[in-house]
């Protein structure tokens, strides 16, 4: 890795990783986000309320538009993005609310008071939201440096125009500059503190389907699997299969050359069986020295031709010490309305009557 990708690395922990893994963040952090959001916006509502409430008291002006802006139409914005956080759907447009609302706000804000003699009392307000839209908002880092970028250009903007006051000005440009900077900081870093959590959170959750000896996926996983294909099957109406495996007189393997030798030739195996399958089918192994292969719409006669191409490759590979060695297969078709269970026993069944009938066989059920 050359020294600007470790730099850049460390800056963003998915530097040069692929598209697919930024996707998978995105909606990983937008799942995460969402107790977040909901809460967040429920906060803020009730803090615009209360600050409705002491401006009806200390504002000079404008005290119905102030209260309709910040009693009414800021809580139901913040009660929407609230609602929408429940519906998928929903979560794009809640998004864009959330975006949009600090930038009404820093409108709202500056429409109210900047002609103020008292205009000082209301702009920690404009502070606030920006480091709000960094650090609590839930937005992405991305998302919040648009809006906060929004904000602080109308702020600007307004403030260059020479509505304010001279003596509030120099000190309104630092606390700018102050709230702009640590807000951006934080997102940064929260950003980057996510981005680390997610790598280690996929780590985990790869590791724990994984068989620990043959790197295929493991019986929790390969369980999964199994039942997303069956709810696949029903609703799409395809075929699939499965072709149950097991090693032909494998204790002799063990036996005759040590447990050493039968775990290499395990790993071997599963590797043959890796190898000489599509890559949408998957390799699991159940435990011991038998291996369940899903096979997506593919009937069992297809199944078959599948399993005789792996028999040959098993009859022809020379495995560590052993040399040769044969597998038994059950082979059975997913036919509708039934529990994994109740397939696997059916390839169980299989597989039974291959070894019953002499083994190194494909039997259908
Ligand atoms: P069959 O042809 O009827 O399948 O006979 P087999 O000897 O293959 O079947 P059996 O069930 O009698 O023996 C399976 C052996 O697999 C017994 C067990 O010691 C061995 N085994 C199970 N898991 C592992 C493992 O992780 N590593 C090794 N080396 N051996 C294992
Ligand atoms: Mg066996
Ligand atoms: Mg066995």
């Amino acid at each position: 890795m050359s020294v600007i990708d470790r730099l850049m690395r460390s800056l963003d922990p998915l530097h040069g990783l692929p598209v697919a893994t930024h996707q998978e963040f995105a909606r990983w952090y937008r799942q995460a986000k969402l107790p977040q959001i909901r809460s967040v916006a429920f906060l803020t509502t009730v803090l615009y309320f209360i600050y409705a409430a002491i401006e009806q008291r200390v504002a000079p002006d404008h005290h119905d538009l102030r209260l309709l802006v910040h009693g009414v139409l800021v809580p139901l914005a913040l009660l929407a993005v609230g609602l929408m956080s429940f519906y998928e759907g929903a979560q794009r447009w809640m998004l864009v609310l959330l975006g949009v609302a600090p930038v009404s706000a820093v409108i709202a804000n500056l429409g109210f008071n900047a002609g103020n003699p008292d205009f000082a009392h209301f702009v920690p307000e404009l502070y606030l939201n920006l480091m709000w839209t960094f650090t609590v908002s839930g937005l992405t880092l991305r998302q919040a440096l648009v809006t906060a970028s929004i904000s602080v250009l109308v702020l600007l903007a307004v403030t260059l125009a020479g509505v304010m006051q001279a003596v509030v000005e120099q000190l309104h440009f630092l606390w700018i500059l102050a709230a702009f900077s640590f807000g951006l900081l934080c997102g940064l870093v929260m950003e980057k503190a996510h981005k680390v959590m997610f790598l280690h959170q996929s780590q985990l959750a790869l590791s724990a389907s994984l068989d620990g000896l043959t790197g295929l996926w493991n019986r929790v996983r390969i369980d999964q699997f199994f039942a997303e294909e069956i709810a696949r099957a029903q609703r799409y109406d395809t075929p699939f299969s499965v072709i149950l495996l097991d090693i032909d007189h494998f204790k002799l393997v063990n036996d005759q050359h040590g447990h050493a030798v039968g775990d290499s030739v395990l790993r071997q195996f599963a590797r043959l069986l890796r190898d000489n399958v599509r890559s949408i089918d998957k390799v699991g192994r159940l435990g011991g020295e038998e291996f369940l292969i899903i096979l997506p719409e593919i009937d069992a006669t297809q199944a078959r031709a599948a399993a005789i191409t792996l028999q040959e490759r098993i009859r022809q590979f020379d495995f560590d010490t052993v040399l040769r060695k044969t597998a038994s297969f059950g082979i059975t078709q997913f036919c509708g309305d039934e529990s994994p269970q109740g397939m696997l026993d059916r390839a169980d069944r299989a597989l039974y009557k291959a070894k019953e009938n002499g083994r190194d066989r494909i039997e259908v059920h």
